[in-house]
Protein backbone atom coordinates (compact mmCIF):
# COMPACT_ATOMS: atom_id res chain seq x y z
CA UNK A 1 0.00 0.00 0.00
CA UNK A 2 1.15 3.31 -1.36
CA UNK A 3 0.88 6.09 0.80
CA UNK A 4 0.80 9.86 0.16
CA UNK A 5 3.57 12.47 0.49
CA UNK A 6 0.87 13.63 3.92
CA UNK A 7 0.10 10.27 5.01
CA UNK A 8 3.73 9.22 5.12
CA UNK A 9 4.58 12.85 6.35
CA UNK A 10 2.38 12.17 9.63
CA UNK A 11 4.11 9.10 10.14
CA UNK A 12 7.45 10.54 9.75
CA UNK A 13 6.66 13.29 12.57
CA UNK A 14 5.08 10.89 14.80
CA UNK A 15 8.73 9.33 15.14
CA UNK A 16 10.39 12.02 15.01
CA UNK A 17 11.91 13.18 11.79
CA UNK A 18 11.38 17.25 11.08
CA UNK A 19 8.87 17.95 8.34
CA UNK A 20 8.01 21.29 7.00
CA UNK A 21 4.68 22.55 8.73
CA UNK A 22 1.81 22.19 6.49
CA UNK A 23 -1.99 22.04 5.89
CA UNK A 24 -4.42 19.13 4.14
CA UNK A 25 -7.01 20.69 1.66
CA UNK A 26 -9.73 17.99 1.26
CA UNK A 27 -11.47 20.80 -0.73
CA UNK A 28 -11.25 24.36 -1.56
CA UNK A 29 -12.89 25.67 1.30
CA UNK A 30 -11.00 25.11 4.35
CA UNK A 31 -7.54 26.82 3.44
CA UNK A 32 -8.76 30.74 2.97
CA UNK A 33 -8.43 31.18 6.67
CA UNK A 34 -5.46 28.75 7.26
CA UNK A 35 -3.25 28.77 4.73
CA UNK A 36 -0.90 31.46 4.28
CA UNK A 37 1.58 32.59 1.50
CA UNK A 38 4.48 31.89 0.54
CA UNK A 39 3.58 29.06 -0.30
CA UNK A 40 4.34 25.21 -1.78
CA UNK A 41 0.90 23.76 -3.13
CA UNK A 42 1.58 20.04 -4.07
CA UNK A 43 -0.65 17.47 -5.40
CA UNK A 44 -1.21 14.28 -3.29
CA UNK A 45 -1.18 12.09 -6.44
CA UNK A 46 0.73 8.11 -5.35
CA UNK A 47 3.60 8.65 -7.64
CA UNK A 48 6.62 10.95 -8.07
CA UNK A 49 7.63 13.04 -10.33
CA UNK A 50 5.01 15.55 -9.66
CA UNK A 51 7.65 18.67 -9.88
CA UNK A 52 8.27 18.16 -13.52
CA UNK A 53 4.69 17.84 -14.41
CA UNK A 54 3.19 20.95 -12.40
CA UNK A 55 1.80 18.99 -9.29
CA UNK A 56 3.83 21.29 -7.36
CA UNK A 57 3.69 24.85 -7.49
CA UNK A 58 5.24 27.54 -5.19
CA UNK A 59 2.54 30.45 -4.82
CA UNK A 60 4.05 33.86 -3.21
CA UNK A 61 0.86 36.06 -3.14
CA UNK A 62 -1.99 35.76 -1.40
CA UNK A 63 -4.88 36.18 -4.11
CA UNK A 64 -2.83 33.15 -6.41
CA UNK A 65 -3.74 30.64 -3.76
CA UNK A 66 -6.89 29.75 -4.81
CA UNK A 67 -6.92 29.78 -8.41
CA UNK A 68 -3.58 27.39 -8.15
CA UNK A 69 -5.07 24.77 -5.70
CA UNK A 70 -8.07 24.58 -7.60
CA UNK A 71 -5.87 24.39 -10.97
CA UNK A 72 -3.81 21.68 -8.92
CA UNK A 73 -6.61 20.04 -8.23
CA UNK A 74 -7.64 19.22 -11.43
CA UNK A 75 -4.09 18.26 -12.95
CA UNK A 76 -4.20 14.55 -13.45
CA UNK A 77 -0.72 13.19 -13.03
CA UNK A 78 0.69 9.98 -14.88
CA UNK A 79 -3.39 8.91 -14.49
CA UNK A 80 -3.82 9.94 -10.90
CA UNK A 81 -6.14 12.88 -10.14
CA UNK A 82 -5.77 14.08 -6.71
CA UNK A 83 -8.07 14.31 -3.57
CA UNK A 84 -6.08 16.15 -1.79
CA UNK A 85 -3.47 19.29 -1.52
CA UNK A 86 -1.09 19.72 0.62
CA UNK A 87 0.21 23.16 1.55
CA UNK A 88 3.66 23.44 2.68
CA UNK A 89 5.59 26.56 4.17
CA UNK A 90 8.18 27.49 1.96
CA UNK A 91 12.13 26.35 2.50
CA UNK A 92 14.61 28.27 1.91
CA UNK A 93 16.79 25.22 0.76
CA UNK A 94 20.42 25.47 0.88
CA UNK A 95 21.19 21.85 -0.49
CA UNK A 96 18.96 18.52 -1.52
CA UNK A 97 20.21 15.06 -1.17
CA UNK A 98 18.45 11.44 -1.47
CA UNK A 99 18.02 9.25 1.57
CA UNK A 100 16.01 5.84 1.66
CA UNK A 101 15.35 2.93 3.72
CA UNK A 102 14.35 -0.47 1.42
CA UNK A 103 13.67 -3.85 2.11
CA UNK A 104 17.15 -5.64 0.37
CA UNK A 105 15.26 -9.17 -0.16
CA UNK A 106 18.96 -11.07 -0.92
CA UNK A 107 20.51 -10.05 1.79
CA UNK A 108 17.34 -10.46 4.09
CA UNK A 109 18.29 -6.95 5.53
CA UNK A 110 17.47 -3.07 5.65
CA UNK A 111 19.35 -1.13 3.82
CA UNK A 112 19.87 2.41 3.46
CA UNK A 113 20.34 4.41 0.44
CA UNK A 114 22.23 7.75 0.06
CA UNK A 115 22.94 9.84 -3.07
CA UNK A 116 24.60 13.86 -2.67
CA UNK A 117 22.16 14.68 -5.54
CA UNK A 118 18.62 14.83 -4.40
CA UNK A 119 15.54 16.47 -6.23
CA UNK A 120 13.75 15.73 -8.63
CA UNK A 121 16.11 14.50 -11.51
CA UNK A 122 17.52 11.39 -8.90
CA UNK A 123 16.07 9.10 -11.78
CA UNK A 124 18.86 9.97 -13.76
CA UNK A 125 21.63 8.92 -10.96
CA UNK A 126 24.01 6.58 -11.96
CA UNK A 127 23.25 3.39 -9.76
CA UNK A 128 27.15 3.58 -8.73
CA UNK A 129 26.70 6.94 -7.08
CA UNK A 130 24.82 5.85 -4.28
CA UNK A 131 25.92 5.18 -1.07
CA UNK A 132 24.35 1.23 0.18
CA UNK A 133 24.67 0.08 3.47
CA UNK A 134 22.96 -2.35 6.02
CA UNK A 135 21.43 -0.46 8.61
CA UNK A 136 20.59 -1.77 12.27
CA UNK A 137 19.84 -0.02 15.15
CA UNK A 138 23.24 -0.42 16.44
CA UNK A 139 24.73 0.87 13.25
CA UNK A 140 22.60 4.32 13.17
CA UNK A 141 25.49 6.04 14.90
CA UNK A 142 28.45 5.57 12.47
CA UNK A 143 25.96 5.55 9.35
CA UNK A 144 24.77 9.18 11.02
CA UNK A 145 28.93 9.63 10.49
CA UNK A 146 29.52 8.18 7.07
CA UNK A 147 26.32 10.21 5.53
CA UNK A 148 27.81 13.69 6.93
CA UNK A 149 30.85 12.64 5.60
CA UNK A 150 28.73 11.70 2.02
CA UNK A 151 27.03 14.61 2.44
CA UNK A 152 29.49 16.89 3.53
CA UNK A 153 27.86 18.28 6.11
CA UNK A 154 30.03 17.66 9.32
CA UNK A 155 27.99 20.05 11.47
CA UNK A 156 25.13 17.84 10.79
CA UNK A 157 26.62 14.85 12.24
CA UNK A 158 24.91 14.44 15.33
CA UNK A 159 21.53 15.59 13.85
CA UNK A 160 22.12 12.80 10.97
CA UNK A 161 22.27 9.96 13.80
CA UNK A 162 19.38 10.86 14.82
CA UNK A 163 17.52 11.01 11.92
CA UNK A 164 18.47 7.50 11.04
CA UNK A 165 17.60 6.00 14.31
CA UNK A 166 14.10 7.54 14.11
CA UNK A 167 13.56 6.66 10.25
CA UNK A 168 14.84 3.28 11.12
CA UNK A 169 12.34 2.88 13.84
CA UNK A 170 9.79 4.55 11.68
CA UNK A 171 10.32 2.35 8.98
CA UNK A 172 9.80 -1.16 11.08
CA UNK A 173 6.86 -0.10 13.84
CA UNK A 174 4.99 0.55 10.69
CA UNK A 175 6.21 -2.57 8.48
CA UNK A 176 7.62 -0.54 5.97
CA UNK A 177 8.98 -1.90 2.58
CA UNK A 178 10.06 0.99 1.07
CA UNK A 179 10.49 4.63 3.06
CA UNK A 180 12.39 7.08 1.11
CA UNK A 181 12.77 11.29 1.54
CA UNK A 182 13.60 13.04 -2.00
CA UNK A 183 14.64 15.77 -1.32
CA UNK A 184 16.17 15.87 2.07
CA UNK A 185 16.63 19.51 2.04
CA UNK A 186 19.64 21.29 4.18
CA UNK A 187 17.87 24.82 4.76
CA UNK A 188 20.09 27.85 4.63
CA UNK A 189 18.96 28.07 7.89
CA UNK A 190 21.20 24.99 8.33
CA UNK A 191 18.18 22.82 9.71
CA UNK A 192 17.36 19.31 7.87
CA UNK A 193 13.46 18.45 6.64
CA UNK A 194 12.05 15.92 4.82
CA UNK A 195 11.20 17.91 1.31
CA UNK A 196 9.75 14.94 -0.07
CA UNK A 197 8.57 11.39 1.08
CA UNK A 198 7.48 8.28 0.18
CA UNK A 199 6.55 5.36 1.74
CA UNK A 200 5.20 2.04 1.06
CA UNK A 201 3.41 -0.34 4.07
CA UNK A 202 3.32 -4.13 4.02
CA UNK A 203 -0.08 -5.04 2.98
CA UNK A 204 -0.33 -8.07 4.25
CA UNK A 205 1.01 -7.02 7.93
CA UNK A 206 -2.46 -4.97 8.01
CA UNK A 207 -3.55 -7.32 10.89
CA UNK A 208 -1.19 -5.66 13.23
CA UNK A 209 -2.30 -2.01 12.45
CA UNK A 210 -6.27 -1.93 13.54
CA UNK A 211 -5.21 2.21 13.38
CA UNK A 212 -4.56 2.36 9.75
CA UNK A 213 -6.64 4.48 7.61
CA UNK A 214 -5.12 5.82 4.46
CA UNK A 215 -6.79 7.15 1.23
CA UNK A 216 -5.17 3.71 -0.51
CA UNK A 217 -6.57 1.28 1.97
CA UNK A 218 -7.75 -1.92 0.64
CA UNK A 219 -11.14 -3.04 -0.12
CA UNK A 220 -10.16 -6.34 2.73
CA UNK A 221 -7.23 -8.13 4.12
CA UNK A 222 -6.93 -10.18 1.20
CA UNK A 223 -6.33 -7.65 -1.41
CA UNK A 224 -2.41 -7.31 -1.71
CA UNK A 225 -1.22 -4.79 -3.76
CA UNK A 226 1.93 -6.25 -5.74
CA UNK A 227 2.55 -3.32 -8.65
CA UNK A 228 0.88 0.03 -9.44
CA UNK A 229 2.04 0.40 -12.40
CA UNK A 230 0.76 -3.06 -12.66
CA UNK A 231 -0.90 -3.94 -16.27
CA UNK A 232 -3.17 -7.18 -15.01
CA UNK A 233 -4.88 -7.48 -12.24
CA UNK A 234 -5.86 -11.16 -10.85
CA UNK A 235 -9.11 -12.48 -8.70
CA UNK A 236 -9.11 -15.96 -7.45
CA UNK A 237 -10.63 -18.19 -4.95
CA UNK A 238 -8.08 -19.97 -2.38
CA UNK A 239 -5.04 -18.08 -1.74
CA UNK A 240 -2.93 -21.25 -3.23
CA UNK A 241 -5.21 -20.55 -6.96
CA UNK A 242 -4.74 -16.84 -5.88
CA UNK A 243 -0.82 -16.85 -6.28
CA UNK A 244 -0.60 -19.69 -8.89
CA UNK A 245 -2.74 -16.92 -10.93
CA UNK A 246 -0.30 -14.45 -10.42
CA UNK A 247 2.36 -16.27 -11.20
CA UNK A 248 1.24 -17.58 -14.56
CA UNK A 249 0.54 -13.69 -15.22
CA UNK A 250 4.15 -13.06 -14.52
CA UNK A 251 5.46 -16.05 -16.33
CA UNK A 252 3.66 -14.79 -19.47
CA UNK A 253 5.55 -11.18 -19.16
CA UNK A 254 2.89 -9.25 -18.11
CA UNK A 255 3.24 -7.34 -14.67
CA UNK A 256 0.18 -8.64 -12.10
CA UNK A 257 -0.47 -5.65 -9.96
CA UNK A 258 -2.22 -7.12 -7.41
CA UNK A 259 -3.30 -10.35 -5.48
CA UNK A 260 -6.96 -10.89 -4.57
CA UNK A 261 -8.34 -13.93 -2.87
CA UNK A 262 -11.76 -13.53 -2.58
CA UNK A 263 -12.38 -16.70 -0.33
CA UNK A 264 -15.10 -19.04 -0.57
CA UNK A 265 -18.22 -16.49 -0.43
CA UNK A 266 -17.93 -13.97 -3.53
CA UNK A 267 -20.47 -11.62 -3.05
CA UNK A 268 -21.89 -9.07 -5.88
CA UNK A 269 -20.45 -7.09 -3.12
CA UNK A 270 -17.06 -8.68 -2.82
CA UNK A 271 -16.38 -8.33 -6.32
CA UNK A 272 -17.78 -4.72 -6.77
CA UNK A 273 -15.00 -4.07 -4.17
CA UNK A 274 -12.37 -6.00 -5.79
CA UNK A 275 -13.12 -3.87 -9.20
CA UNK A 276 -13.76 -0.92 -7.33
CA UNK A 277 -9.96 -1.22 -6.49
CA UNK A 278 -8.78 -2.42 -9.23
CA UNK A 279 -9.75 0.33 -10.93
CA UNK A 280 -7.76 2.55 -9.27
CA UNK A 281 -4.90 1.22 -10.93
CA UNK A 282 -4.02 3.52 -13.84
CA UNK A 283 -2.37 1.20 -16.21
CA UNK A 284 -4.35 -2.55 -15.55
CA UNK A 285 -5.90 -3.57 -19.18
CA UNK A 286 -6.66 -6.94 -18.11
CA UNK A 287 -8.79 -8.52 -15.59
CA UNK A 288 -7.79 -12.10 -15.35
CA UNK A 289 -10.28 -14.41 -12.95
CA UNK A 290 -9.87 -17.54 -11.92
CA UNK A 291 -12.21 -19.63 -10.15
CA UNK A 292 -12.16 -23.05 -8.90
CA UNK A 293 -16.01 -24.28 -7.70
CA UNK A 294 -15.76 -26.71 -4.34
CA UNK A 295 -17.86 -25.23 -2.04
CA UNK A 296 -18.67 -22.64 -3.24
CA UNK A 297 -20.78 -22.84 -6.94
CA UNK A 298 -19.41 -21.10 -9.82
CA UNK A 299 -22.75 -19.93 -10.78
CA UNK A 300 -22.91 -17.74 -7.88
CA UNK A 301 -20.02 -16.19 -8.81
CA UNK A 302 -20.54 -15.28 -11.94
CA UNK A 303 -24.11 -13.60 -11.22
CA UNK A 304 -21.86 -11.46 -8.81
CA UNK A 305 -19.78 -10.67 -11.65
CA UNK A 306 -22.66 -10.12 -13.93
CA UNK A 307 -24.52 -7.32 -11.38
CA UNK A 308 -21.05 -5.81 -10.88
CA UNK A 309 -20.35 -5.47 -14.18
CA UNK A 310 -23.39 -3.48 -14.83
CA UNK A 311 -22.79 -1.67 -12.33
CA UNK A 312 -19.58 -0.57 -13.46
CA UNK A 313 -18.85 2.20 -16.28
CA UNK A 314 -15.83 1.34 -17.73
CA UNK A 315 -14.11 -1.72 -16.86
CA UNK A 316 -10.96 -3.08 -18.46
CA UNK A 317 -11.77 -6.54 -20.25
CA UNK A 318 -11.94 -9.25 -18.22
CA UNK A 319 -10.55 -13.31 -18.54
CA UNK A 320 -12.42 -15.47 -17.18
CA UNK A 321 -11.94 -19.24 -16.18
CA UNK A 322 -14.44 -20.92 -13.81
CA UNK A 323 -14.51 -24.73 -13.29
CA UNK A 324 -15.80 -27.11 -11.20
CA UNK A 325 -19.05 -26.89 -8.82
CA UNK A 326 -22.10 -25.43 -11.14
CA UNK A 327 -19.46 -24.36 -14.16
CA UNK A 328 -21.95 -25.53 -17.10
CA UNK A 329 -24.91 -22.90 -15.41
CA UNK A 330 -21.91 -20.18 -14.91
CA UNK A 331 -21.02 -20.34 -18.23
CA UNK A 332 -24.15 -20.10 -19.66
CA UNK A 333 -24.73 -17.14 -17.82
CA UNK A 334 -21.79 -15.20 -18.95
CA UNK A 335 -22.13 -16.13 -22.18
CA UNK A 336 -25.70 -14.82 -22.12
CA UNK A 337 -24.19 -11.71 -21.41
CA UNK A 338 -21.70 -11.30 -24.02
CA UNK A 339 -18.77 -12.27 -21.44
CA UNK A 340 -16.06 -14.68 -22.88
CA UNK A 341 -15.17 -17.65 -20.85
CA UNK A 342 -12.03 -19.85 -21.19
CA UNK A 343 -11.41 -23.56 -20.71
CA UNK A 344 -7.69 -22.45 -18.95
CA UNK A 345 -6.10 -20.23 -17.15
CA UNK A 346 -3.49 -20.70 -19.98
CA UNK A 347 -6.28 -19.64 -22.49
CA UNK A 348 -7.05 -16.75 -20.39
CA UNK A 349 -3.81 -15.40 -20.37
CA UNK A 350 -3.14 -16.03 -24.05
CA UNK A 351 -6.28 -14.13 -24.48
CA UNK A 352 -5.11 -10.66 -23.41
CA UNK A 353 -4.17 -8.48 -26.08
CA UNK A 354 -2.22 -5.68 -23.99
P1 LIG B 1 8.25 15.14 -6.58
O1 LIG B 1 8.67 15.86 -7.83
O2 LIG B 1 6.97 14.38 -6.78
O3 LIG B 1 9.35 14.27 -6.05
O4 LIG B 1 7.92 16.26 -5.48
P2 LIG B 1 8.85 16.98 -4.39
O5 LIG B 1 8.05 17.20 -3.18
O6 LIG B 1 10.14 16.24 -4.18
O7 LIG B 1 9.15 18.40 -5.01
C1 LIG B 1 9.94 18.56 -6.16
C2 LIG B 1 10.89 19.74 -6.01
O8 LIG B 1 10.17 20.93 -5.72
C3 LIG B 1 11.89 19.62 -4.86
O9 LIG B 1 13.02 18.85 -5.18
C4 LIG B 1 12.24 21.06 -4.60
O10 LIG B 1 13.27 21.47 -5.44
C5 LIG B 1 10.96 21.79 -4.94
N1 LIG B 1 10.29 22.12 -3.69
C6 LIG B 1 9.44 21.34 -2.97
N2 LIG B 1 9.09 21.97 -1.83
C7 LIG B 1 9.75 23.14 -1.80
C8 LIG B 1 9.83 24.23 -0.89
O11 LIG B 1 9.24 24.25 0.19
N3 LIG B 1 10.61 25.26 -1.24
C9 LIG B 1 11.30 25.31 -2.41
N4 LIG B 1 12.04 26.38 -2.69
N5 LIG B 1 11.26 24.31 -3.28
C10 LIG B 1 10.49 23.24 -3.00
MN1 LIG C 1 10.42 14.09 -4.38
Amino acid sequence: MKLLEYEAKNLLKKAGVPIPTGIVVVDNRSYKTTCKTPTVVKSQVPTGGRGKLGGVRVVRKQAMLASTINEVLGLEIKGYKPHTILCEELLDIDREFYLSLIINREKSCVELLANTAGGVEIEDQDHATFLRRKITPNTTESLGELLAEEYDTPAQSFVLQELLASLYRCFIENDATLLEINPLVLTKQGNLVAGDCKMTLDDAARFRHPDWQFEDAPADNNFVTLDHEGTVATIANGAGLAMATMDAVRAAGYTPANFLDIGGAATVDTILKSFDRIVSFPHVNAIVINIFGGIVRCDTVAQAIVDAKSEMKSLPPLYIRLSGNRAEEAAELLKHEGLALYPTLQDCIGAIRA
